[in-house]
């Protein structure tokens, strides 16, 4: 069998060329497939076509990372998850836009190509994975891949009003995607409904050769199509969490420092509008039957402080690969090697990549480490004993008290293009609620919780290790209760396939 495009497809495939979303050209993406045989498969995912963050490798086509270093380079290999995803009869559509090497919360840090939100083109789509998550709203791929470092899913899943998934540690592969913090990120998938994104995290998860992280879930975790009726369900209290922050804010303060905790404590607040999404989301949970019970976890005010520590840390090791020697985009004229190697990069690096990079060797300089490096390890140790006390832990020896947490994905909506509407350092301090999930290495799913002022919200719920079905257990049936929206000009056409 082969690939026949539907009917009208092109012509809307052009109408949402506006947001950017893949990179380079609508047709780029469509020539691969439109001719493509599918594999004999019983799977729902045969013959839907899927976008893959162009920071995850597909053999021939070009892995840029948004980045200008990379903008030439093609992949001579597959991430195994997409490997997985084909074996099954789902078709590559095309890379998407992402900040540059995975770093940033907006896609404005794309050295190659603007994306905009298909709800509003004045706002950003959300990021890193920023190109995935506007693909999939606009209804231009069922599903997609992205990664989540600090929250890299969940967020533009969020803005956009998508499904998305970061799953465990370890029980995707990470083979094939371009490492940027190995400890803290795995492939993640962003989807139109909770049952698509089950479906896509049923294949391409399990233990893989090729990525000694990776595990198959434990015996005792509860299975992927786990249906088990009402839970019990934490609340998270952001009220609680801005008003530890607040207060280590003050305690804290050095004349340097204080107006950055300054804008972290704000970054904390909600705004209006994902307070009432909050409030929605946890009368749904209510009504359809569930327990909701407060909680606190007081580890969670030095959440981003840690993360940043260890992400520039492990970003500063893994982008010294990046040398212009083997591949890369290179200057026209050096002296010798060395300064092959400095060219390449002060030309090939985005701002943002080379803060982090700095960043990540001042934290790591010798006779320092204990003050920076160490202390985010030990702050990462707490903030995952706070969630196992809650949550069980993941080889499940320990008893659980709840079953998942409730809790926002990022303090705004979607704010505007341009770093005028949320400054770059307050877009750091905003992922306290996604990047918990990633120091501890918990899954969470983020979903549509609501629509406020025309901007979807998404809250997110995290689990126990390996407790991925529970999740979308809980989330389909919310899917069920308010179906998630979609922005103005959407036209399925991937529901009946
Ligand atoms: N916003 C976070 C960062 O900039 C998340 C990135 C990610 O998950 N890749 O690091």
């Amino acid at each position: 069998m082969t690939f026949a495009l539907p009917e009208g497809f092109l012509a809307y495939l052009k109408e949402w060329e506006k947001i950017g979303a893949f990179i380079g050209k609508a047709d780029f993406f469509l020539s691969p497939f439109s001719s493509k045989e599918i594999p004999d498969s019983d799977s729902p995912l045969s013959g839907l076509p899927f976008a893959v963050k162009d920071n995850i490798a597909v053999k021939g086509l070009p892995v840029t990372c948004g980045s200008r270093l990379l903008e030439h380079v093609k992949s001579p290999f597959t991430a195994t998850a997409v490997e997985k995803l084909e074996a099954k009869g789902a078709l590559i559509a095309g890379k998407t836009n992402l900040d540059e090497f995975g770093m940033g919360s907006s896609t404005d840090n794309s050295a190659l190509q603007k994306t905009c939100n298909p709800w509003d083109i004045s706002r950003v789509a959300g990021g890193s994975s920023g190109g995935s998550a506007a693909a999939v709203a606009a209804g231009l791929v069922p599903f997609a891949l992205g990664s989540d470092t600090g929250g890299s899913v969940r967020q533009p899943a969020a803005f956009c009003g998508v499904v998305g998934l970061k799953p465990t540690y370890g029980a995707v592969s990470r083979f094939g995607l371009v490492a940027y913090a190995s400890s803290l990120e795995g492939i993640g998938v962003l989807a139109d409904t909770t049952a698509r994104c089950r479906s896509v995290f049923a294949t391409i998860q399990g233990k893989d050769d090729k990525d000694q992280t990776s595990r198959d879930a434990p015996a005792k975790a509860p299975p992927l199509d786990e249906k088990r009726g009402p839970r019990i369900i934490g609340v998270l209290s952001a009220a609680a969490v801005a008003k530890a922050i607040t207060a280590a804010a003050v305690q804290e303060a050095t004349k340097a420092g204080a107006d950055a905790l300054e804008i972290a404590a704000q970054a904390a607040t909600l705004e209006p509008e994902i307070a009432e999404g909050f409030e929605k989301s946890k009368s749904t949970l209510a009504g359809l039957g569930h327990r909701l019970v407060d909680v606190e976890i007081p580890s969670l005010k030095y959440g981003v402080p840690a993360y940043y520590t260890i992400a520039t840390a492990e970003a500063s090791a893994n982008l010294a690969r990046f040398d212009s020697i083997r591949y890369g985009a290179r200057p026209d004229w050096t002296e010798n090697p060395d300064d092959l190697i400095d060219k390449a990069r002060e030309a090939g690096f985005g701002d943002e990549v080379k803060l982090r990079i700095l960043l990540g060797t001042f934290v790591l300089r010798s006779g320092f480490q204990d003050r920076y490096y160490l202390r985010a390890q030990r702050i990462r140790a707490g903030i995952r004993a706070s969630f196992e006390a809650l949550l069980g832990d993941a080889d499940y020896t320990m008893s659980a008290q709840i079953d998942a947490i409730l809790l926002p994905v990022f303090p705004t909506r979607a704010f505007g293009r341009g770093a005028l509407s949320l400054p770059p350092f307050a877009q750091k301090t905003a992922d306290l609620y996604t990047c918990c999930a990633n120091l501890a290495g918990l899954p969470a799913l983020s979903f549509p919780a609501s629509v406020e002022g025309g901007l979807p919200v998404g809250m997110q719920l995290l689990g126990r290790a390996f407790a991925e079905g529970v999740l979308f257990d809980i989330v389909e049936d919310y899917e069920k209760a308010r179906p998630f929206p979609h922005p103005p000009g959407f036209r399925a056409f991937w529901d009946a396939l």
